[in-house]
């Protein structure tokens, strides 16, 4: 249970379905938002321990769980197109936010406010045939006023445009392998024949860090089997980093697969509204979807405060959307645009232009300038459908 244990009445209020990423940030929203929306109550089937979970992101911004983050990088690292390039970051930063650090930061919201809390329980069922009703597998039955529904992980259907394909394992090595002071987010000095794919690696000092080997698939592409995967990350250790396998040692892994959707169906119906990565805020071209979740809490809670409802939230430009299926398509097409475009985009001492894109928050004349930096071809054939 990652807040306090709620004793109050199941019906009025808000209920959270899911107690991951999306819907605690939610919850201390929520609780420090004033006017407050009234009671808040979490439920989740405590499936996953989000407090061994982790997310990197980057964000220009502050926000109400800065104090999440354990780790902060000015700089990264992209190897593409035989380049290998250290970038700053301007105004942004890359931060590490893990998840028994992000409990924390919540709690400093919610524990003050006696009426938030959560309940351990697995949903079945979610109805707003009049008003929402919620039950669980042991019978209780919730009917709050509004429900924000953060169940997942979500799978790859066939409304995903690709789907992104990858393996964590933590690394301890004996020689200083890592740049502590750079995460590498892009390293195409992988096997791009089948699907585009880069090692991602996130240094903790310069002996550990967290490796993955990412790949960008048709979301009608089975996966790729965790053996393939740790054996691509043995071979970027044996003839990249040029390492002896004795010489370092994996953790345990993980394995995800996220679908990438250009365009997310509706997320609201009545008074049950999507959030997190079910309401499609994993962002399609990146995979990444941290930031976009707490701005997303931010401007429901904020939309409370001000309206009473949550739908006063900010509208996506419906061109992000285009660009995103482009790129995915382009990429599902030919693997090795992707290596090409990164190297394209990257060639700059700045990556601050480039993540601007990514965040949506671009204008045409930037959009235009980057554009006219990448190779054309599978592009145009992407977004003209020929
Ligand atoms: C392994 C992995 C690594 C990732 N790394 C990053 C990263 O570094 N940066 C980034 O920006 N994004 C990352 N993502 C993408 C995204 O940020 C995460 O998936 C994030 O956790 C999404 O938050 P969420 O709240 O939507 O879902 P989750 O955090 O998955 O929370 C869903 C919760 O719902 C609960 N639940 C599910 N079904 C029920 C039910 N029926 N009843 C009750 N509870 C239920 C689950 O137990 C879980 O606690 C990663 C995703 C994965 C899978």
């Amino acid at each position: 249970m990652s807040l306090r244990t709620w004793t109050g009445p199941l019906h009025g209020g808000i209920v959270i379905l899911g107690g991951g990423l999306s819907g605690l940030s939610l919850a201390a929203h929520l609780a420090a938002t004033r006017p407050r929306p009234g009671p808040v109550l979490v439920v989740d089937d405590a499936a996953r321990d989000i407090t061994a979970a982790s997310w990197a992101s980057w964000t220009r911004r502050t926000a109400l769980l800065d104090s999440a983050a354990t780790e902060t990088f000015d700089r990264m690292r992209v190897y593409a197109g035989g380049h290998d390039r250290t970038l700053a970051l301007g105004h942004y930063r890359y931060r590490v936010v893990h998840g028994a650090a992000l409990v924390a930061a919540v709690r400093r919201h919610t524990d003050p406010v006696p009426d938030v809390g959560s309940v351990t329980g697995h949903v079945v069922d979610v109805d707003d045939a009049d008003r929402p009703l919620v039950t669980l597998d042991d019978g209780r039955e919730l009917r709050p006023d509004w429900v924000f529904d953060a169940r997942g992980p979500v799978a790859v259907d066939s409304r995903a445009d690709a789907a992104l394909d990858f393996l964590g394992v933590p690394v301890r090595a004996e020689d200083p392998l890592f740049d502590p002071h750079v995460p590498l987010l892009f390293d195409f000095r992988t096997d791009q024949t089948d699907r585009a794919s880069f090692v991602y690696v996130l240094p903790t000092d310069a002996h550990h860090a967290l490796v993955e080997h990412t790949c960008f698939l048709d979301p009608a592409n089975p996966g790729v089997p965790a053996d393939v995967h740790l054996a691509a990350l043995r071979v970027y250790f044996s003839e990249v980093l040029g390492v002896a396998e004795s010489a370092y040692e994996f953790g345990a892994s993980e394995q995800a697969r996220l679908p990438l959707v250009a365009q997310p169906a509706e997320r609201s119906d009545g008074h049950i509204v999507r959030i997190g990565a079910a309401a499609g805020l994993l962002k399609a071209s990146s995979g990444y979807a941290y930031e976009q979740i707490q701005r997303d809490c931010e401007a429901i809670a904020s939309s409370f405060a001000q309206h009473g409802h949550p739908f006063d939230l900010p509208k996506r430009h419906s061109r992000f959307e285009r660009y995103d299926r482009a790129l995915l398509a382009a990429v599902v097409e030919r693997p090795g645009f992707l290596e090409d475009m990164f190297a394209a985009l990257f060639a700059r001492t700045s990556a601050e232009p480039v993540l601007r894109f990514l965040d949506e928050d671009t204008s045409l004349r930037d959009e235009a300038r980057l554009f006219a930096s990448l190779p054309a071809g599978p592009l145009i054939r992407a977004m003209t459908g020929r």
